[in-house]
C-alpha cells in the first residue's frame, strides 16, 4: 500500500515526503513541477510528473500502487494573485481538486488529507479563532480552498471514505536537516522576505501598514514551523486509518507575533540590520488571525519547534543552502 503525495515538489509538500519516507511508508509523488523542483523531492520516492486533474492517470496511479490515501497539496497559494485571476484559482484549486476526488473515489482510496488555510476565515477578531466559527472568506484563494473542503465532507457522506482537513496558519521554516525548505521564486511571505533582504538579495523591505488595531500596529499571525505542519498530517493520516472519524482543524500553535516582532527577531537571529520601512496597508490583510489550537491539540499534536527564533534560523540557513546552489531559484 501507498500515500499518493501531490503537489510533492512544493515547499510543504516536499517536507511531508521526508516525513512519510523517514516513517518507512511507499511514496508516489504526482507533481506538474510548474512551481515546484524535482531536486526537492527525497530519492527514496517515485515523481511522476503530471496534473492532478487528469483523471485516467491519477486512476492508473492509485491501481498500480495500491494507494490507499491521497494527501493533496498541489494548488495556487497567492492571495493577491487571486484577487488579479480568480480563475486560475477556481481551476487549479476547486476544478482540480473535484477531478482529483473523483479519481480518488473511482480507485477505492480510503482517506483524503486536504491542505486548506486560515483564509477561509476571512477578517476575524483579535483572539483566536476556532475552526467552527461562521466562514467568510476574503479572497478568491480562501473561497476555492473552501469549496474544496465542501466537495469532500459531501463525498465522504456518500461514499466509503473518510477525510482530514487542515487549514494552515503562517507556515515557515526549514527541514532541521537542511534537505528541503521554501525555494519558490518570487516569494511573498515575511519570514522568506525579511532573510533574503538580511542577505542582501533585496535591498529593503516594507512593513505594510502600522495602524492596525493590535498591541504595536503590526499584522499578527501564527507563524507555524514546516515540519511540526507535516507531522500533523501524519498523525491525522494516523487517526483516519485506526478508523477515526473525518475532521477539520486548525494548524498553528495558539500564539501570535506581530510584523515588527518578526523582523526584530530576523535581524537578532541574522545579526544583520537592514532597512525597513513602514508602508500603507496591503489589501486584505486581517489585523490579527492566530489558531484555535485545542482540537489539533486533543488529537495528540506534539509540536517540536514552537520556537520563532528556531524557525527564523532554519529559514536562514536555508536561504544560506540556495545560495551555494548553481541552479539557485530566481529570488524576485
Ligand atoms: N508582510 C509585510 N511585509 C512583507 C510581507 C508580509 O509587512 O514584505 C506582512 C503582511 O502584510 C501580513 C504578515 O506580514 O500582515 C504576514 O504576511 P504573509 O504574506 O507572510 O502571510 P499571510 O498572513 O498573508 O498569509
Amino acid at each position: 500500500m501507498s500515500v499518493l503525495v501531490t503537489g510533492g515538489a512544493g515547499y510543504i509538500g516536499s517536507h511531508m515526503v521526508l516525513n512519510l519516507a523517514d516513517a518507512g511508508e511507499t511514496v508516489i509523488v504526482l507533481d506538474n513541477l510548474t512551481t515546484g523542483f524535482e531536486w526537492l523531492i527525497d530519492h527514496r520516492v517515485k515523481l511522476v510528473t503530471g496534473n492532478v486533474s487528469d483523471t485516467q492517470l491519477v486512476e492508473k496511479l492509485i491501481a498500480e500502487h495500491d494507494v490507499e490515501a491521497v494527501i493533496h497539496f498541489a494548488g495556487s497559494i497567492v492571495v493577491p494573485e487571486s484577487v488579479e485571476n480568480p480563475l486560475k484559482y477556481y481551476k487549479n484549486n476547486t476544478a482540480s481538486t473535484r477531478d482529483l476526488i473523483e479519481a480518488c473515489v473511482n480507485g477505492g482510496v480510503k482517506h483524503f488529507i486536504f491542505s486548506s488555510t486560515a483564509a477561509v476565515y476571512g477578517m476575524v477578531g483579535l483572539e483566536p479563532v476556532a475552526e467552527d466559527v461562521l466562514l467568510n472568506p476574503a479572497s478568491p484563494y480562501g473561497k476555492s480552498k473552501l469549496m474544496s473542503e465542501w466537495m469532500l465532507a459531501d463525498v465522504a457522506a456518500a461514499h466509503p471514505m473518510t477525510y482530514g482537513v487542515l487549514r494552515y496558519f503562517n507556515v515557515a521554516g526549514a527541514d532541521p536537516e537542511m534537505r528541503s525548505g521554501q525555494s519558490t521564486a518570487g516569494a511573498t511571505h515575511l519570514i522568506k522576505v525579511a532573510v533574503q533582504t538580511a542577505l542582501g538579495h533585496r535591498a529593503k523591505m516594507s512593513v505594510f501598514g502600522d495602524d492596525y488595531p493590535t498591541p504595536d500596529g503590526t499584522c499578527v499571525r501564527d507563524y507555524i514551523h514546516v515540519s511540526d505542519l507535516v507531522s500533523a498530517h501524519a498523525l491525522l493520516l494516523d487517526h483516519l486509518r485506526k478508523g477515526g472519524e473525518s475532521t477539520t482543524m486548525n494548524c498553528g500553535y495558539g500564539r501570535g507575533f506581530s510584523v515588527d516582532e518578526v523582523v526584530r527577531t530576523v535581524k537578532a537571529v541574522t545579526g544583520i540590520d537592514f532597512i525597513v520601512e513602514h508602508g500603507p496597508r496591503r489589501p486584505g490583510d486581517p489585523a490579527s488571525i492566530v489558531a484555535g489550537a485545542d482540537r489539533i491539540k486533543a488529537l495528540g499534536w506534539q509540536p517540536k519547534y514552537d520556537n520563532l527564533e528556531g524557525i527564523v534560523e532554519m529559514a536562514y540557513k536555508w536561504e544560506k543552502y540556495l545560495d551555494t546552489r548553481n541552479d539557485r531559484p530566481s529570488i524576485l
